[in-house]
């Protein structure tokens, strides 16, 4: 494996970097750098930004924004931002599904949605989880019945993430009943503004507003907000969920946190060998994460996440949840001073520290929980 990059590519990131550096909104990166909550207008400024300069969506089609990047560059992309605080592009939009309409959508739903999407002038909400179906996806029970030109739709979905900013939600629902669990089930795009649709929010540990509950009490869909055929859902789910895992190990972010975190903690790190220690092992871990990220770049197939980026998804994970914890130990009693307002004398890093801990216990669980992670790592790599 070559370590060094090309010229050609050690290009490109420095223009990546450049801009994400020097000609992205500062303001939004302060807050990132600062470890604060975004709010709305700065996640849609953010990815605004990115959008009129080619920047938001890269792994789409051409035709529909797309850049005709190799992975590694695509990788390097990732990681610029994450090293300069720039907030990745949404989730639900770039990577879930604007993809998949790119993919299975008619042409009329792809121009209806698609620009929309690139440019957040939509805000997407993922609707696929419910209360007995998570890993177990396909057991999912919300029901969408055809009356004409139309589907009623019942049921509820569960951990919708800034659902209460959503315009639209893409759900998962049961339209055949009587088949195999996963031949049955559909993909439909649901305007949330429609009657009969509620948003309620789930109170977290860390105090904040994040994730919420969505009721539907005979919704009326248009039939043309399906998404490809009707019963195929399951397909268009699982290449939208591989495409979930790709990138999701957040190195650059948690690079830029441990850097952070050494200069928290300044002289203690040479007069505390066991502090020393722990940090020079993250160092590590992290480094050895981001080489194992680089080996399964360098070896995915065009467009098909490779099983490794499982190993990514937990590795990463746990290193994001041991540099918030480290942060927390650093903090030591300042750490009861979570959510302090600007009057206290804790510093900002820590009166933050509890919060993100707590917060990020969350990184093990979606995306495919992290046990589920070591099923896959135990089945497709390593042939247990
Ligand atoms: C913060 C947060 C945000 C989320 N956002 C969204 C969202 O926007 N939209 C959405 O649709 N969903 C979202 N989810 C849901 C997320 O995808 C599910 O929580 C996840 O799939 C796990 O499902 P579950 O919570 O039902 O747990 P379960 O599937 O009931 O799992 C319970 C426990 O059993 C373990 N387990 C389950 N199956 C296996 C197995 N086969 N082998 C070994 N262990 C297993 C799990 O790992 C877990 O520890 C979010 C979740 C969280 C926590």
């Amino acid at each position: 494996m070559k370590l060094r990059l090309s010229d050609e590519d050690a290009r490109f990131r420095d223009e990546m970097r450049e801009y994400f550096t020097t000609r992205f909104p500062e303001h939004i990166r302060a807050k990132v750098l600062a470890r604060q909550e975004l709010s709305k207008d700065d996640i849609v400024e953010s990815q605004q930004a990115l959008n009129a300069e080619g920047l938001a969506v890269p792994n789409w089609p051409v035709e529909w924004g797309g850049r005709d990047w190799s992975q590694l560059q695509r990788h390097l992309w990732h990681e610029e931002m994450q090293l300069a605080g720039v907030p990745i592009p949404l989730a639900f939009n770039a990577s879930m599904i604007g993809p998949v309409i790119a993919a299975f959508g008619s042409e009329e739903m792809k121009e209806r949605f698609l620009p929309k999407t690139a440019n957040l002038d939509i805000w997407w909400s993922q609707g696929f989880s419910e209360p007995d179906a998570g890993s177990d996806l396909a057991s999912l029970r919300t029901t969408a019945v055809r009356d004409g030109d139309e589907y009623v739709v019942n049921g509820q979905k569960t951990w919708t993430t800034l659902g209460q900013y959503g315009d639209w939600i893409f759900t998962l629902v049961r339209t055949d009943p009587d088949v195999k669990k996963q031949a049955g089930i559909s993909m439909l795009l649901i305007d949330m503004t429609t009657p009969g649709l509620t948003v309620r929010p789930i109170e977290l540990i860390d105090g904040g507003h994040e994730v919420n509950e969505v009721f539907f009490e005979d919704v009326r869909v248009p039939a043309e907000n399906l998404v490809g055929e009707e019963n195929k859902g399951w397909n268009y789910a699982k290449f939208l969920l591989g495409n979930e895992r790709v990138g999701v190990a957040p190195v650059g972010t948690t690079k830029r946190w441990l850097a952070d975190a050494k200069e928290a903690a300044g002289d203690r790190l040479s007069s505390d060998p066991v502090l020393a220690s722990r940090v020079a092992d993250l160092e590590n871990e992290l480094m050895a994460l981001e080489l194992t990220a680089l080996r399964v770049v360098a070896h995915s197939a065009e467009g098909k996440p490779h099983p490794a980026s499982s190993v990514l998804k937990l590795r990463g994970t746990e290193l994001q949840q041991a540099v918030t914890e480290l942060y927390v130990d650093l903090a030591g009693p300042w750490a009861l001073a979570s959510g302090a307002g600007d009057g206290s004398s804790a510093p900002d890093w820590a009166r933050v520290s509890t919060t993100q801990y707590l917060n990020y216990r969350k990184a093990s669980i979606y995306g495919g929980s992290n046990e589920v992670q070591r099923q896959i790592i135990s089945g497709t790599i390593l042939g247990l």
